[in-house]
């Protein structure tokens, strides 16, 4: 059997890994690691439990956002929060604009199983005119040399909703 290939570059790794089935990776400090592939699948049962309306939501075009019911408080979260996490009062759900600003974002060269097609994709925070927080959410159909701090961008949902994160998801508002 001929030893697994050695590679640098974790991108060449997983190049090899798709060919051959191994491969050597070899990090920045010299350490080498085998790295193999193998069938790996799991039915995961998972309850959104108080955050169901958020999911539910997506799945009919709409963002909902969680506002705090105390009138001392009434910090408006852009996410799905049950209760406030500046004093842990109840939420009442709101619908946030599909329209926000970009608050900051960040190319990813990697990422998990749902996002590994994409790369390079776009993580973007978002912020909402009457939020006090941003959303974490994927940046679409532009190029980074195109993106900056307060881009306007607007929502999109999946047409085929599987009550997942990936339900939704900005672009820029060229509108
Ligand atoms: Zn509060």
């Amino acid at each position: 059997m001929p030893e697994p290939k050695k590679f640098s570059k974790f991108r060449d790794v997983q190049a090899e890994i798709g060919r051959a089935g191994s491969a050597i990776f070899r990090d920045a400090d010299g350490v080498e690691s085998l790295v193999i592939k193998f069938p790996y699948s799991i039915d995961y049962i998972h309850s959104y439990a108080e955050d169901s309306a958020f999911f539910l939501g997506l799945a009919h075009g709409k963002l909902l956002g969680s506002k705090c019911t105390s009138p001392k408080c009434g910090f408006v979260f852009a996410t799905p929060r049950g209760h406030c996490m500046v004093c842990g009062s109840p939420t009442d759900w709101f619908e946030l604009p599909k329209k926000g600003r970009l608050h900051s974002w960040t190319t990813c060269h990697f990422g998990s199983e749902a996002f590994l097609k994409e790369t390079p994709y776009n993580l973007a925070l978002v912020e909402f005119e009457g939020a006090d927080s941003v959303l974490l959410v994927r940046l679409k159909d532009c190029v980074e040399s195109e993106i900056y701090v307060g881009m306007p961008v607007v929502a999109r949902f999946s047409d085929k909703p599987k009550y997942l994160i990936t339900d939704l998801w900005f672009v820029p508002d060229r509108s």
